[in-house]
């Protein structure tokens, strides 16, 4: 007895030894680099660029559910200001025009055996619902430019990365900068409804004259503030991958009939007890992938007890994913989400219908799959009354690849990140909504999302929202971050 008890002591003194030693040696990967001389000094005139994007906004090109129509009057003009705003960009760079609509901008490097960087944004907005348009403080397309912000449609998303990009080019065209390889600009014109005829078109067109990109630049993640970050500090999260998407139809069948005399189920019972089992089991969560990427970079950065956690996650992974299970916001980051989004049945209060139905919209973590899903909701129900299948006519798309977060690329975007935000932590990371990014795959070795933008927590919820905006300060330093990254790339 007395041995047993020795045993468990040392065991016990032991395994404290080990997490102390592995939470003090717990290195940060955070790389440390001088900062480049701030916005203002390198002669980017955020005012004067503002005014420019507000142009910009009030040109409405929107994209609405029908997905094959568009505003071309409004992505024309918008083709022709670009041409006037940055004359330089112009006169210098190749432009094509992909599938009437959408721009791709070759600025030509002077070593052909470097392989391109394709910088990617898109020209199209989400509409302005009617029934909220007197909430905006300012028109949502009068690109109105007061207190000290940009508002209106496309101020985040996704119109002043697209004129920041071009900001950034026409400044090194400016200073006579030569890029060693070639960098593009690739601005689609349906990214908010698919970019089946935008992205995707591009990105055959390089396939077609076999352009294959180092990697691509896109929208995504942002620079989060402490509020918001594991970290508790302002930290830029790089997208390395993005979610999919499915949707799965549920149908229960049971007796119709008169109402006075039931059966003890009903189709509409059989139905509830099928979504309840699947919202209380839902798919597995995991931290192999990009999410858990994200805890390696940041993990150091925490303090006290998170650390420890997060230095031992050999022991502690199930406290873990428990912990990031209990916040809807960090449990979308680590599993396939289960969201049950439509429900039909019955018609008439004293009849009993003979079926009801379902549509569950999953967004698949990278790792799962469709048909992994459709086995999951198969087992889970078990019901031979329900029946399950992919609903029909819906977007069905598989998570996107992951892209490498060791690469001297990527390494190459943590310095940029670093020398124009400092004291900002960095980390790859995943991306719950879609990108245009995913069409680029075949024709990039990896695809990065993140728009260098510092934006508080209250200001990213107003993306496709009430008054979107853009600090004029943070649209400066986006210019910045661009022109230093095409400099570290190219140069
Ligand atoms: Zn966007």
């Amino acid at each position: 007895m007395k041995k047993l008890y020795i045993a468990i002591v040392i065991l016990f003194v032991v395994l404290v030894t080990v997490i102390i030693i592995n939470t003090v040696s717990y290195q940060s990967r955070q790389m440390i680099v001088a900062p480049v001389a701030p916005v203002a000094t390198i002669a980017v005139d955020a005012n004067k660029a503002a005014q420019r994007l507000a142009l910009a906004i009030q040109l409405p090109t929107i994209s609405n559910q029908q997905v094959d129509v568009f505003n071309a009057k409004a992505l024309l003009q918008l083709h022709g200001l670009i041409e006037r705003q940055f004359p330089l960009v112009a006169a210098q760079l190749e432009r094509r025009v992909i599938n009437n609509y959408s721009l791709l901008y070759q600025w030509p490097g002077a070593n052909p055996d470097l392989k391109p960087v394709t910088f990617l944004a898109h020209m199209d907005v989400v509409p302005a619902e009617v029934e909220s348009l007197t909430l905006w403080s300012y028109a949502p397309f009068s690109g109105t430019l007061a207190e000290g912000f940009i508002w209106g449609r496309g101020a985040m998303d996704d119109k002043s990365s697209m004129y920041a990009l071009l900001e950034a080019v026409e400044h090194l065209l400016a200073q006579s900068f030569v890029p060693q390889r070639t960098l593009y600009l690739a601005f689609g014109h349906d990214e908010e409804v698919g970019g089946a005829q935008g992205a995707a078109k591009i990105a055959e067109y390089m396939q077609e004259k076999s352009i294959h990109s180092l990697f691509t630049l896109d929208e995504g993640m942002v620079i989060v503030d402490a509020q918001l970050s594991p970290a508790k500090q302002a930290t830029a999260i790089v997208g390395i991958a993005e979610k999919g998407y499915v949707s799965v139809s549920l149908t229960a069948k049971a007796q119709g009939g008169h109402s006075s005399i039931p059966d003890k189920i009903s189709a509409i019972g059989l139905l509830a007890e099928a979504i309840l089992a699947l919202e209380e089991n839902q798919m597995p969560a995991s931290l192999d992938g990009p999410s858990g990427k994200m805890f390696e970079f940041i993990g150091p950065e925490m303090t006290g007890v998170q650390k420890m956690v997060f230095a031992n996650r050999w022991l502690f992974n199930q406290v873990i994913l428990s912990s990031l299970l209990a916040k809807k916001s960090t449990a979308a980051l680590i599993r396939t989400t289960t969201a049950v989004t439509l429900l039909q049945a019955g018609v008439k209060e004293n009849v009993l219908p003979s079926q009801a139905t379902a549509v569950v919209n999953f967004r698949i973590l990278p790792g799962n799959d469709a048909q992994q899903v459709l086995a999951h909701v198969s087992k889970v129900i078990d019901n031979d009354n329900v029946s399950i299948s992919f609903t029909k006519n819906s977007v069905k798309k598989p998570a996107s690849l992951v892209s490498a977060s060791d690469t001297p690329e990527f390494l190459m975007l943590e310095k940029t990140v670093k020398q124009i935000f400092p004291n900002t932590l960095f980390t790859p990371g995943l991306v719950l909504g879609g990108t245009d990014s995913r069409h680029y795959e075949t024709v990039a070795d990896n695809n990065y999302r993140f728009l260098p933008y510092q934006v508080s927590n209250e200001d990213l919820a107003r993306v496709h929202g009430v008054d979107e905006r853009l600090s004029i300060k943070a649209y400066g330093q986006m210019i910045q971050f661009y022109r230093q990254l095409m400099l570290n790339v190219a140069q």
